[in-house]
């Protein structure tokens, strides 16, 4: 394949005084993985200079090589799908809400169905408060196998109500390849959580469907990981992924995770990906919840997604972080006066949005 002016380069920088073989063994071993190379020599130094397809060399740490020095890549567009500014960046259909530039999304429910009439409840009082989407886990990742692991089928039904009563579209957690096809059938979109972000089976499976995809950056993974994630879903055909930022183990704090704000400019500056923060795990505290949620739109979030449970105290999972639904009522209007304010787009402007702001120069 040609390459052209917008291709990535790579220049593979050999040792001062490398000899004539070993430069050989190098370039032979580039070439055998399909690089068309160019030679630069400055006094004693030879540089390669490699176009086209550079995404496979990408990988094979090239500086770790006897007689290469180091490596740096520049110019161009990064063969990845997921790290590739120039794609459009369009917004995500998920049920009828966008997720993405333009629009601002925020999803709401607790951690997990437990049961039909509670489920119902809930649902019903976040779709009263303002949210955009439902979630709820039926399959749940708990860190002891102790736990409550959710009702698993039991709860599509359940979800498939509350979708009906409310209008919301559906967020749900798949944690398994061999359900994904199942609980495609009733969510709007399916939750990759923070412990299957390094699930590959999973992530190619979800890559074979159309369904969209959140998901959550693993608890202990660089912002480099998760996109390489979500490479798996969007190289085997799946466009539709949404990035959520959801805190991660930092030694050097007094909590044992961190919600790590930067990630959202960040990923927006590398990625044409909706970019969502949940700052409910971000926490792990009710009391802290709304002040990271403020924090994470003012930050440019695409939305946000927050745990509510009518009795946090009771609650199976995620109690100590749930909001109650009258809390949660009190924050989405803040959010959204938020989101108006840092990024105006047309749709916020609302009379509701005025209204509040009217209220509060007054
Ligand atoms: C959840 O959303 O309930 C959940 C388990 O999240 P995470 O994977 O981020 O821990
Ligand atoms: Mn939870």
């Amino acid at each position: 394949m040609e390459s052209t002016d917008s291709d990535p380069e790579m220049v593979v920088v050999l040792c001062s005084g490398l000899e004539a073989p070993s430069r050989r063994k190098i370039r032979e071993r580039l070439e055998s993985h399909g690089a068309i190379i160019s030679q630069i020599q400055a006094n004693s130094r030879y540089y390669f200079v490699l176009r086209g397809e550079i995404a496979a060399i990408e990988t094979l740490a090239v500086d770790s090589w006897p007689g290469v020095e180091k490596v740096v890549v520049v110019g161009g567009q990064s063969a990845h799908w997921a790290i590739d500014r120039s794609r459009p960046v369009q917004p995500i259909q998920v049920g009828s809400t966008l997720i993405g530039p333009g629009s601002f999304c925020i999803i709401a429910g607790p951690c997990a169905v437990e049961d039909e009439q509670r489920t119902l409840r809930i649902a019903a009082s976040v779709a009263a408060a303002g949210a955009d989407l439902f979630r709820g886990g039926a399959y749940k990742p708990r860190t002891s196998p102790y736990a409550f692991q959710g009702l698993g089928e039991l709860a599509l039904p359940i979800l498939e109500s509350a979708r009906e009563e409310t209008g919301l579209g559906i967020v749900t957690e798949v944690l398994d390849p061999r359900e994904v096809e199942s609980i495609s059938g009733i969510a709007d979109m399916l939750q990759v959580g923070s412990r299957n972000m390094h699930n590959y089976s999973l992530l190619k499976e979800l890559g074979q469907t159309s369904v969209p995809v959140l998901l959550k950056r693993g608890f202990a993974s660089t912002t480099d990981e998760l996109l390489l994630a979500a490479e798996y879903i969007l190289s085997a055909g799946n466009p539709n992924v949404i990035l959520c930022e959801r805190g991660i183990r930092c030694g050097a704090a007094s909590r044992k995770i961190v919600l790590d704000l930067g990630a959202v400019p960040e990923l927006h500056q590398r990625t044409h990906l909706p970019v969502l923060v949940d700052p409910s795990h971000g926490s792990g505290e009710a009391y802290r919840v709304g002040a990271l949620a403020r924090a994470a739109v003012a930050a440019g979030a695409d939305g946000v997604l927050i745990e509510v449970h009518d009795q946090p105290e009771a609650a199976l999972s995620d109690g100590r972080q749930a909001l109650t639904p009258e809390q949660f009522a009190e924050l989405v209007p803040v959010l959204r006066q938020i989101r108006a304010l840092t990024q105006p787009d047309g749709e916020l402007i609302s009379e509701e949005i005025v209204s509040v702001s009217g209220g509060e120069d007054r």
